[in-house]
């Protein structure tokens, strides 16, 4: 039954109790419908269930080193299982094979970064004695932590939490996305390979609201790190409060691209084209706003449109597509809205039409589509509209310019292009995101700590920053 030699046994993995027919969900593939696999629809109890044998399994603690050798084993044996990882990825998420394999080397990547930086965790003591004390700082694993992840990542965004979770010697309770859980059990599966014991990582499936408030409320649960929408976010952060948890949150973003008039135009468009068509456009860190310099406007949009019409829709794992369906029928309907709405206000469609709307949750195939004559009051600029579009403003100046990029309560990821280093310089000191890309559309990198400013969230994933969240500070004074 299920598509993978990766997910034999996954039943061990899954909490695995007996439970009656009707307690059971499918997972499909996102291009034909095919049913993948059926999973257990778990409740509240069972992950409470699950957070008491995570916080059972905290202890004795592994040594470093242990902690060291799994994640160089995970790193290993995600590279040794790539094609087949990928091929997971693309069946339950749709996205293009070539797209879920760059997926796997970059959760691998994670790994084998914080692989790297055990000896941070190491115990320091200050080289002075001060108050007649010596001191020493320890970093302790927090306890249990919650991951929840979304779907449009389903291997990296749990790679980037699962990783630096087991290097500082925290156990995880897995949340995954009801859309492409089927990662996450094979990477729990080639965790086991590598060693970690089975109570050290558990994966809940089911619905997400009873699960995310066990997460929230159990005492054993000390940190939890969620990426998804900032709906959700705050609503986890309203249910964490009373219980004074440690929350890391990547959030949904708003991403302006900004092409100034002494930019690169060539150099410009071959980023923008790889950075807004990712996974079909459906990532945070993709571009949802384009402000073009209006003395390049029509030239650059033309030439968006271009390259866009040339780009082949259909099924991931088809070597030649290069966009997979949306994830879901309501995925569909939120770029359909969009469009219509900017349409409505008289944006110009420069490539696209009108696809039929998908009778289910699968093949909701949506075409590469380019908006000239945006204006800010359109959702398309508003809100993120996680597809393929893309939606091109004009502009005159830099401050003109910055105002309109900052004008959003989302601060994730923003990209300009300039040769002007003044100007660049000027302009990513008042931009207000997490993440900037200077003459490049390249988002994070597991050696970098990523995350949002403002509404897109706090915390950091990769980085140092990325393996601190995980743990609790102790100082001894010794007299
Ligand atoms: P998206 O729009 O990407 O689906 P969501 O925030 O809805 O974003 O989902 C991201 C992750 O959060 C998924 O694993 C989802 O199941 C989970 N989730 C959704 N609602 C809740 C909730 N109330 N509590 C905890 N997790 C939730």
């Amino acid at each position: 039954m299920l598509p993978s030699e990766l997910l034999d046994g996954i039943d061990l993995v899954a909490a695995g109790r007996a439970l009656p027919q009707d307690r059971w969900f499918e997972v499909r593939n996102k291009t034909s419908g095919q049913v993948l696999a059926r999973l257990p629809r778990m409740t509240a109890e069972d992950a409470s269930a699950a957070v008491d044998e995570a916080a059972a399994a905290l202890e004795p603690e592994p040594p470093l080193e242990t902690r060291r050798a799994w994640l160089e084993a995970i790193a290993g044996l995600l590279q040794a299982h790539k094609s087949e990882l990928a091929r997971i990825i693309t069946l339950e998420h749709g996205k293009p094979l070539k797209e879920s394999a760059v997926e796997v080397e970059y959760t691998a990547g994670f790994f084998a970064f914080f692989a790297r930086q055990m000896d941070r965790l190491k115990a320091e003591v200050l080289p002075e004695k001060l108050r007649n004390c010596r001191w020493t700082i320890h970093r302790r694993a927090a306890g249990v932590a919650g991951l929840i992840t979304p779907w449009n990542f389903p291997l990296a965004m749990l790679g980037k939490k699962l990783a630096p979770a087991l290097a500082a010697g925290c156990a995880a309770v897995i949340k995954p996305a009801a859309q492409t859980p089927l990662s996450t059990l094979a990477i729990c599966g080639l965790a086991r390979r590598a060693g970690v014991p089975d109570g050290r990582i558990r994966v809940v499936t089911g619905p997400a609201g009873p699960i995310g408030q066990v997460l929230c409320r159990h005492s054993a649960v000390r940190v939890i790190s969620f990426t998804g929408s900032t709906e959700v976010g705050k609503l986890l952060a309203a249910q964490t409060a009373p219980h004074v948890k440690r929350l890391a949150m990547e959030l949904g973003g708003n991403a302006p691209f900004i092409v100034f008039p002494d930019a690169d135009p060539a150099a410009a468009l071959d980023a923008l084209m790889a950075n807004k068509f990712r996974a079909g456009g459906q990532t945070c860190v993709c571009t949802n706003r384009v402000y073009v310099h209006e003395s390049l406007a029509e030239s650059f949009s033309r030439a968006v449109a271009e390259r866009a019409s040339r780009l082949k829709v259909g099924d991931g794992m088809d070597p030649t597509t290069d966009i997979g369906p949306l994830i879901d029928r309501a995925g569909f309907d939120k770029v359909a809205a969009h469009v219509a709405d900017a349409l409505r206000g008289g944006a110009r469609r420069l490539a696209g039409d009108d696809p039929p709307r998908p009778e289910n949750d699968w093949g909701a195939f949506y075409p590469p589509t380019v908006l000239t004559g945006v204006k800010p009051e359109m959702l398309v600029c508003r809100e993120e509209t996680f597809g393929p579009v893309v939606a091109i403003s004009t502009f005159r100046d830099e401050d003109e310019v910055l105002e309109a990029a900052n004008s959003t309560p989302f601060g994730l990821a923003a990209y300009l292009f300039t040769r002007d280093a003044g100007r660049a310089g000027r302009m990513i000191r008042r931009l207000r995101f997490g993440h900037v890309g200077l003459n490049t559309g390249t988002g994070p990198t597991p050696e970098a700590p990523f995350g949002g400013m403002k509404e897109s969230g706090y915390g950091r994933e990769g980085g140092v920053e990325g393996l601190m969240e995980y743990c609790e500070t102790q100082v001894v004074a010794e007299g």
